[in-house]
């Protein structure tokens, strides 16, 4: 996936783009050059032949022009040097000198030919020459040598097979005729040692060639080589049928071959590192092995050719029967190399695949960590302005797969990661960094609000509802947002990413945080109240308050809500919204829950009766994942067993929040309420609210949220809704507990409505356990004196309800 994706990217970048990648970093040329020279000479290779061969036959003219491309060549070898500083510059100096050298032995042999007069062959123009051929053998072969690991043997091999193949052909067709009267030994040597050089040149491309990995700049050298090898060889067969003459087309031939030599060096490619490549399989194939079985038949071909024309049937017979044999003996190397091709091609599947479960996370199939750290550690290396990260947590997602199961877990993991894959464009990246949590790499990100509308489309597609096993089910997750900047690591990257994550999660979940250096401090507070947390769970600093509830027409306390304070050796007495949240999100509410549950139960046991023999009942609050943990019955009833309170007495308060899944929220209310306690479903009216929960889940208790009673008297919509939820709780038999009553009036009005209990400063903040014990006898008191007055009244009244405030 991930190379189809380079590719993908490569595809799209410009020429432009391609060439910057190749432009040598401080190069006073960067920005001055030409942009690309190399398409300039490579366009310009048709017109210069033409230009010469349109050049008249004899004359000053040629004899200057010709000379003349052999510099522009060498030239060009030395401008590609100087630009692009090719790692083996050596290599590539000693080829200019090698066209210097054949451009001076042209200069020579006009000197010598310069009046119309016969040159002497050989003649020190030759010397040029040969060493010219000398020079450039000895360039490219230290150009293209250790380009293999292991040294490629068998591509050399295969070479010299085709190089003496052609090497046949030579002899017999220019070699010998040449050397057929030939007297002088001097003569005879040079006139072989072309053919030879031009044959190790030859074998030098062919090398080349069977090499897997071609660069461009060594596919233009390899052209140029084989164009000057085909023009020597025409040449030497026009010489010896005496028909080369003064403007023989085959000067062009040579001309294109050095020129494309220069255009070589000029590409951009050379400046790449020489990389090693591994050995191929591609020289298994059979077509090669079918090309170096035609190379070794030309030689018995030609004598063949050569023994029917001499009438000597034995000898080809021998041949033909030879190279029956020998084609034979091919074709069964031939079906060992096919079983051998196919066991290196599922070996290469296998690697493939190795390759993939190394980079990939089984589960998802997106990106794993290591995948994901490359890809942004080359993103800050190449753009840091324009990288962003996204870091993606699932809300509660624990709890799902405590409650559902592992396998339901890891298949909701699949549909998501699946989903938040689909969002993205092809450049962003997506990986699974472990358990719930995901990143998303986003690639030439135009800015801050980009990577933000990039996280809020994967919110929003995680959000949409999925049904699982049978179920419905609606995931939220969170999300945090950093942008890089010129001098931030990945590292920085991913730990701003984090931490705005750690804020979307503090801050509520659901919901997308941008980093923001402010952000630090706060997470290492929170980070340190994690600790403290900890800490204090352990040595018990935490204190229960108990909070009147009151039937509102009777004033008799009917019950006491227990809400939680930590006594903080520094901050002094903490309310619950300091650190509750951080309680659930580290998993210490489970202890923290049990604690709780343990207290408040003691306490009430211990609560005086009431006037009627009736225990006043106490509410406890469970956060929404001590709700849905697996042994939560277990544990209440366990509890309510070790400290004898009945049943009846205890009355567990959950909020909408811990309803996400209704049927498993569903099953838990029921084998609760199977204990015999009474249910009240907390803070009605902030969040969904949906009414049909009233109907499906076995409440028995509905608290209005105090924003409602705080809403009273301001305005006639306000006052109708509260009484529909009134009068629907009615309907239902559910009792209702107004929350937050402070003032008369909202009191009076709840009471007209139908209210029956309520909860609020009016009657008495949340104290001490002492406290409330006194209050409760101070309230049983005032009952028996006058139990005519409207008892709350009494009870407001009281200083020690005034002290706790
Ligand atoms: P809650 O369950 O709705 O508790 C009622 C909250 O309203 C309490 O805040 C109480 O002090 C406050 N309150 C009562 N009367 C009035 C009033 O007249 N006016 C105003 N403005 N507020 C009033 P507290 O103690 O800060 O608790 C806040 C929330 O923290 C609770 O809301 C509950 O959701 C959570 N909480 C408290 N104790 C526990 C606990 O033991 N376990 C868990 N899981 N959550 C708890
Ligand atoms: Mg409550
Ligand atoms: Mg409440």
């Amino acid at each position: 996936m991930c190379k189809a994706h380079v590719a993908r990217t490569q595809d799209r970048m410009s020429t432009e783009q391609k060439l910057a990648r190749y432009a040598v970093p401080g190069s006073r040329l960067r920005g001055v050059a030409p942009p690309a020279a190399w398409v300039v000479l490579l366009a310009a290779i048709p017109f210069l032949a033409g230009f010469y061969l349109l050049l008249p036959p004899t004359g000053l003219s040629r004899t200057i022009a010709y000379p003349a491309f052999g510099i522009i060549g060498m030239l060009a070898i030395l401008l590609g040097v100087h630009m692009r500083r090719p790692a083996r510059s050596g290599s590539w100096r000693l080829i200019a000198v090698a066209l210097a050298l054949l451009a001076f032995g042209d200069i020579v042999y006009s000197f010598l030919s310069g009046d119309g007069q016969e040159v002497a062959y050989p003649s020190p123009a030759d010397i040029a020459y040969l060493g010219g051929y000398v020079v450039l053998i000895a360039g490219i072969a230290s150009l293209i040598r250790g380009r293999v690991a292991g040294g490629d043997r068998t591509a050399l091999i295969d070479a010299a097979i085709l190089a003496a193949g052609a090497g046949s052909i030579v002899w017999f067709a220019v070699i010998q005729p040449g050397l057929a009267g030939t007297v002088e030994p001097m003569v005879g040597v040079v006139s072989m040692a072309y053919p030879v050089m031009d044959l190790i040149l030859l074998g030098l491309g062919l090398r080349v060639l069977l090499t897997a990995a071609r660069p461009r700049y060594l596919q233009f050298l390899l052209a140029g080589v084989a164009i000057y090898f085909f023009a020597d060889l025409v040449y030497a067969l026009l010489l010896l049928n005496q028909a080369y003459g003064d403007a023989n087309p085959v000067d062009a031939g040579w001309i294109v071959g050095i020129l494309l030599i220069g255009v070589a060096a000029l590409h951009p490619s050379v400046a790449d590192p020489v990389t090693t490549v591994e050995s191929s399989d591609a020289r298994l194939s059979g077509s090669r092995l079918a090309t170096l079985a035609a190379a070794a038949l030309i030689a018995p071909t030609i004598l063949v050719i050569h023994e029917i024309q001499a009438g000597d049937d034995l000898v080809v017979g021998l041949v033909l029967e030879w190279t029956l044999l020998f084609g034979l003996v091919l074709v069964r190397l031939g079906i060992t190399v096919r079983e051998l091709g196919a066991t290196l091609q599922q070996r290469r599947h296998l690697q493939v695949d190795l390759a993939h479960q190394a980079h990939h996370d089984p589960l998802t199939q997106l990106a794993n960590r290591s995948l994901f750290e490359v890809r942004l550690a080359q993103a800050m290396a190449t753009a840091p302005e324009t990288t962003a990260l996204i870091f993606l947590d699932l809300d509660d997602f624990k709890t799902i797969n405590d409650t559902l199961g592992h396998a339901t877990g890891d298949e909701l993991l699949r549909v998501l990661a699946g989903r938040v894959q689909r969002g993205l464009r092809a450049t962003d990246l997506a990986a699974r960094l472990g358990g719930d949590e995901f990143a998303i790499l986003v690639e030439a990100c135009q800015g801050p609000s980009m990577a933000l509308a990039v996280a809020e489309r994967a919110l929003a597609v995680l959000r949409a509802p999925l049904s699982l096993v049978d179920r419905q089910l609606e995931v939220h997750a969170s999300a945090g947002v950093a942008m890089g900047h010129a001098r931030s690591t990945p590292t920085d990257l991913m730990r701003d990413a984090d931490v705005a994550m750690y804020q979307a999660k503090a801050h509520g979940k659901n919901r997308v945080e941008a980093y923001v250096a402010a952000m630090h401090g706060e997470v290492i507070r929170s980070y340190e109240l994690g600790t403290e947390l900890a800490h204090a769970i352990e040595t018990g600093a935490f204190v229960l308050h108990f909070q009147p509830a009151v039937n509102l027409t009777s004033g008799a306390i009917v019950g006491a809500e227990a809400l939680v304070r930590w006594n903080h050796p520094q901050r002094g007495l903490l309310g619950p919204h300091e650190f509750i949240p951080q309680a659930e999100s580290s998993g210490l509410i489970h202890s923290l829950g049990r604690w709780i549950l343990r207290e408040a139960c003691f306490a009430a046991v211990g609560w005086p009766t009431r006037l009627d023999g009736q225990r006043p009942a106490v509410s406890v609050n469970l956060a929404a994942s001590q709700l849905l943990q697996p042994g939560i019955v277990e544990e209440v009833a366990e509890i309510l067993a070790e400290t004898g309170l009945p049943p009846r007495k205890l009355i567990l308060e959950v909020t909408e929040s811990a309803l996400v899944d209704l049927d498993v929220a569903r099953a838990a209310l029921l084998r609760l309420r199977g204990l015999g306690v009474l249910l009240a479903l907390d803070d009605f009216g902030t969040g969904y609210s949906a009414l049909s929960y009233l109907a499906r889940l076995p409440f028995d208790i509905v608290k209005i949220d105090q924003s409602f009673v705080a809403a009273i008297g301001q305005g006639r919509r306000v006052d109708a809704l509260l009484a529909g939820i009134l009068g629907l709780c009615d309907a239902l038999e559910l009792v209702t507990v107004a929350e937050g009553i402070e003032e008369g009036p909202q009191l009076d009005r709840l009471v007209a409505l139908g209210c029956r209990i309520g909860q609020g400063y009016l009657f008495a903040r949340p104290v001490p356990a002492a406290e409330f014990t006194a209050l409760l006898t101070t309230s049983r008191e005032t009952q028996r004196q006058s139990p005519g007055v409207g008892a709350f009244t009494a009870l407001v009244a009281r200083p020690v309800v005034a002290a706790a405030v």
